[in-house]
């Protein structure tokens, strides 16, 4: 198959890649010419565990190429993938498609055979009609098909995600389309994932109703971990008390800052926004975001009491600001919230990420970059643990109690324990949701 992909970022890449292993055609396609010049020289422009590698042995195989021009890349392709953002829009909510219609009316004007346009990006119900409106009305006759194939790799773990998914979700309008989609995911319906064909508005609707349901179980856990504080329970018991429960599970059960990255912020806030559209109040998603977002501002509190109350003139190493580990995406990070407000409160703050650095330097305006967590701590008067990195899973507490001005230490990730803490010589340690005595 050949096969155009329309966006390079974590999505559009990663897809890209994966369907060239599968052993087809593609072409993946940006707007943004310093993305493809680096691709064009072999260079991954995003963080992502293998990326780089199966990149660069398919480009090797003359199976993976990248351009620029639109036009040449559709052009004779069965299928043409849209992976462009859609963010939220400023002001209302809602997921802004101007990327979406836009690459749909390029992608019009430049198809000239039979080609079926899937959307992958995550897009309200309804968008798919709208996008073969947009086709249409660029091109009256044009012979196609519009598809909507949501993703739902996670970041960090994007590749092993495609490649072995949980499901494909394919939801199409004939049976033309349907035979194109099987076809390019031909290599895992043989090894039996399970791929599920669907109408067009059940495809877009279970991408949301998907991401709302796991954001809401990480708030439960949260809230239900602010609760613990109070009582004297212990999250993290609690979480795997509930979660050996075969109808809970025990994924995204863990206590932490409160959810961030590209996705779930941006596709509750649409989540709410649709059902608001169609007065069915989506109540429990609106909660949802209610409660993140005052568990964010939960933990400034923390950190502000574990140091007396102020943290003005006190110096702060953060360890830890991407939304979460194994990818350098800052979009919606809690460390956006946190950072911003412990500067503000007066604060010197060192930071350090292992991959943070790009995306991050511009958006923690006034924090001090150091690129080793010992280092940071240096003559610190308290260590946040934000993003639980590997390499802050095993720190040498003693060590770094020893390097510090007043050694503190707020684990917002609960990696460590009290009697860790005090056994390092720490004088202050808090977590989330625990006593931290165990
Ligand atoms: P991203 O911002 O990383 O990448 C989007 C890319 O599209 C950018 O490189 C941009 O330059 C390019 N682009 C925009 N318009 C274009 C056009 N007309 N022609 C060519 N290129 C164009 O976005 P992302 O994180 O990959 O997300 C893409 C979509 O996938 C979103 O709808 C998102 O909700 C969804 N999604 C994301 C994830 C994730 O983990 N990031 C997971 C599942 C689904």
């Amino acid at each position: 198959m050949r096969i155009a992909m329309i966006g390079t970022g974590y999505v559009g890449l990663v897809s890209g890649v994966c369907f060239s292993d599968f052993g087809h055609d593609v072409i993946c396609v940006d707007k943004d010419p310093n993305k493809i010049e680096m691709l064009e020289r072999g260079e991954v422009p995003i963080y992502e565990p293998g990326l780089d590698v199966l990149m660069a042995k398919n480009v090797e195989a003359g199976r993976l190429t990248f351009t620029g021009d639109l036009k040449q890349a559709v052009d004779g392709a069965d299928a043409v993938f849209i992976a462009v953002g859609t963010p939220t829009r400023r002001g209302d909510g809602h997921a802004d498609l101007t990327y979406v219609f836009a690459a749909a009316e390029e992608i019009a004007e430049a198809v000239t055979d039979y080609t079926v346009v899937v959307t992958k990006s995550t897009v309200p119900v309804g968008t798919n009609r709208q996008v073969k409106q947009v086709i249409r009305k660029v091109k009256p006759d044009l012979d196609f098909d519009v598809a909507s194939n949501p993703e739902f790799l996670r970041e960090g773990a994007a590749i092993d995600d495609f490649m072995r998914p949980d499901r494909v979700v394919v939801g199409v309008q004939t049976d033309r389309a349907a035979d194109v989609m099987a076809e390019i995911y031909r290599p895992l319906f043989l090894r039996e994932f399970p791929i599920i064909t669907t109408d067009l508005e059940s495809a877009e609707m279970i991408k949301y109703a998907a991401n709302a349901f796991l954001a809401t179980k990480i708030t439960f856990i949260n809230e239900i971990a602010t609760l613990c504080e109070k009582t004297g329970a212990d999250v993290k018991q609690v979480s795997k008390g509930m979660g050996l429960d075969g109808r809970i599970g025990n994924k995204f059960l863990h206590a932490g800052p409160g959810y961030g990255g590209s996705c779930f912020p941006k596709d509750t806030k649409a989540l709410a926004r649709i059902g608001q559209d169609y007065a069915v109040p989506m109540q429990i998603t609106e909660a949802v975001i209610k409660v993140n977002e005052e568990m964010k501002r939960r933990m400034i509190d923390k950190i502000v009491d574990l140091c007396g109350g102020s943290v003005n003139g006190l110096t702060i190493a953060v360890l830890g600001v991407t939304f979460k580990p194994n990818t350098d995406d800052m979009r919606d990070a809690p460390s956006l919230t946190i950072v911003p407000s412990l500067i503000g409160g007066g604060a010197k703050v060192r930071v350090v990420d292992p991959q943070g650095l790009r995306e991050g330097k511009d958006l923690l305006p006034g924090a001090h970059w150091v690129d080793d967590a010992y280092k940071a701590v240096q003559n610190a008067d308290c260590v946040v643990l934000l993003t639980e990195w590997n390499e802050f899973r095993g720190l040498d507490l003693k060590r770094v109690a020893n390097r510090m001005q007043t050694a503190r230490m707020a684990d917002l990730r609960n990696i460590y324990t009290l009697k860790d803490a005090q056994r390092a010589g720490f004088e202050g340690y808090v977590s989330v949701g625990r006593q931290g005595t165990e």
